[in-house]
């Protein structure tokens, strides 16, 4: 398998926008620029963000280890995984390869690119990978494979010796989904990049660096697939606002490992707390910031819940979770109140 021919004939052949600056490559001391057609009165947002996000990339390459040439940033990880799509998959003929239950705008991506997905659900219960189904259900349109881990909603994670099955056997690009990768007891994948020309990863400041707000996702690949993703990415997708704050974020990674260790610590007690709850049949294991449960009447707890000033997510009508319910784990006293709802239903 070579990755040039999973790649969008169009997409190979595209010539991406330049612009003035690309070329220019000395320092910006007496330079006025006037090729851009921005304001020029300065209020601190009046120029184009840095294209190439060079400090931000800078800073997100020490803290994962990994060259600059190997991250792709958009934004949030929902631009990342469009990009993908758009960059392998050919409308209304290629298709992308999903494991449901699973995270929701993948088949929405590939709706509005017009391509196909193939739907291989996971395995009861346990929600693991059906390898070997997976493979069956695969044909020579499939360009990608989306696997989610931790996954969302179910909260395990998967099985390395699964991943790296899929990774050696399936014959197109396989995207790892690590949103809540910080979360987990298991290893990240973005030390083996090396070894799988095949592997995307893709990352997020979302959910344990605490950043949804600013919108700002990331993604690990080959430099062969990083420079493609660059000829299609808009030009300016990281606005100045955000790299400045991802970059003041990151400078605190004390505080956010402290967050994180925090939250470990909640999830723990709120799954026992969980357990005492006459109405929760199952609470499953979680590797993630979220904690899914079975219940008796998934509509009717949502609905009571809702009623107390309390919004959960519903996940009754995916697959294989029916009457389950899937909580974010909060602050102590948010979880705390949470308990207290459930208990007095
Ligand atoms: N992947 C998963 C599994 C998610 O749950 C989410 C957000 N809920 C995303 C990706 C998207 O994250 P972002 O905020 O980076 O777009």
């Amino acid at each position: 398998m070579t990755i040039q021919n999973l790649i969008r004939p169009s997409i190979k052949a595209l010539k991406p926008y330049s612009s003035a600056r690309d070329e220019f490559k000395g320092g910006t001391e007496n330079l006025i620029f006037l090729d851009a057609n921005e304001n020029p009165f300065e209020n601190g947002v009046n120029r184009y963000p840095d294209p190439k996000q060079g400090k931000l990339k800078a800073l997100i390459s020490q803290i994962k280890d990994v060259p600059t040439e190997h991250i792709l940033l958009g934004n949030g990880s929902d631009e990342v995984l469009d990009l993908l799509i758009r960059m392998f998959c050919e409308p209304n003929k290629d298709n992308i390869l999903i494991l449901p239950p699973t995270y929701g705008m993948y088949e929405v991506l590939a709706n509005v690119n017009a391509v196909e997905t193939i739907k291989i659900n996971l395995s009861e219960e346990t929600f693991q990978p059906k390898t070997a189904a997976v493979l069956a259900a695969a044909n020579a349109n499939s360009k990608l494979l989306f696997l989610c881990s931790p996954n969302n909603p179910s909260g395990n994670s998967f099985e390395a010796s699964s991943i790296e099955f899929l990774l050696k056997n399936f014959k197109g690009i396989v995207i790892i989904d690590e949103a809540y990768i910080d979360f987990s007891k298991e290893e990240s994948w973005l030390s083996r990049l090396s070894e799988f020309p095949n592997l995307v990863v893709t990352q997020t400041l979302s959910k344990a660096f605490g950043m949804a707000g600013i919108r700002l996702g990331m993604c690990f690949a080959s430099e062969e697939i990083i420079a493609t993703l660059n000829k299609i990415k808009p030009p300016y997708n990281i606005n100045e606002l955000t790299q400045a704050k991802a970059i003041e974020g990151l400078s605190e990674m004390a505080l956010i490992n402290l967050q994180i260790a925090c939250l470990l610590d909640e999830r723990e007690d709120l799954i026992k707390a969980l357990e005492e709850v006459y109405f929760i049949k199952k609470v499953y294991p979680s590797d993630a910031n979220f904690v899914m449960v079975k219940v008796d009447d998934a509509n009717k707890r949502y609905q009571q819940l809702i009623e107390n000033g309390i919004v959960i997510r519903n996940r009754t009508t995916q697959p294989l979770c029916e009457n389950c319910l899937r909580l974010t784990v909060g602050t102590k006293e948010e979880n705390q109140r949470l308990v207290e709802n459930f208990k007095r239903l």
